[in-house]
């Protein structure tokens, strides 16, 4: 992995997003399937260590038995974890969806709260699942830090750290605030068709010229 900071990438940050934009015009918000706020929440809770492929297999099935807030906090646990078995690790998602559902009732009327502070003091949620509902429901300038957030804001040089929170708080002041949440999306397609993980095709990639690694390895 490209380590460093790269002036280039962070003095074009504009062109940058223009180029992401120019390629993936249709990455405008998650691919997790949801109708609202909290099915958002519960969607992305799934797609820890999971894919969105599959996550949304599973949850139009999901939403049709469990409609609202309260069916997902009066559930019964042993049913819950085999309707998203498919996703992995579902003994821990229900609890966290369980808990999730059951702090909303109690603490926020049964309404998903549009801020950073309350949706990270539900069980289950970090800032990266908070981030996603923050962008997509909320239309708050966000920066979601994903695995390939991650990985390809260190291709870019855009960031030193590993860290995602500190990642995050590293590209919310080099991404403009409006672009920030379009651009969270766009690096997600990117990582998924051009900058893949084992082996980014820097080659056909649009940002060639502003990449760190890109300039050290094509
Ligand atoms: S140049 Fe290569 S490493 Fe840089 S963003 Fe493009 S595909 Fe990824």
């Amino acid at each position: 992995m490209s380590t460093g900071i790269f002036s280039p990438a962070v003095k074009n940050i504009d062109k940058i997003i223009i180029l992401l934009e120019k390629q993936y015009p249709d990455a405008l918000e998650t691919s997790l399937g949801h109708r609202d706020a909290f099915q958002l929440l519960v969607a992305t809770i799934l797609a820890a260590q999971s894919t969105d492929k599959l996550v949304n297999k599973v949850t139009p099935g999901l939403f049709r038995k469990y409609k609202t807030i309260h069916d997902f906090a009066d559930a019964d646990p042993e049913e819950l974890e085999q309707d998203i078995r498919t996703t992995g690790f579902f003994r821990n998602k229900t609890k966290n969806i369980m808990g999730a559902a059951r702090a909303l009732v109690k603490d926020f009327n049964g309404e998903v709260p549009g801020n950073m502070e309350d949706l990270i003091s539900l069980p289950g949620v970090g800032r990266k699942t908070a981030n996603v509902v923050l962008g997509d429901c909320f239309k708050k300038p966000v920066i979601i830090v994903d695995t390939h957030m991650k990985r390809i804001s260190h291709h870019i040089g855009l960031t030193l750290n590993t860290n995602p929170d500190k990642i995050e708080f590293d590209l919310k002041k080099i991404v403009p605030d409006a672009k920030q949440t379009v651009f969270s999306h766009k690096i997600v397609a990117h990582g998924r068709t051009i900058c893949i993980a084992r082996r980014p095709k820097c080659i056909i990639c649009p940002i060639l010229k502003y990449c760190k690694y890109g300039q050290e390895n094509a």
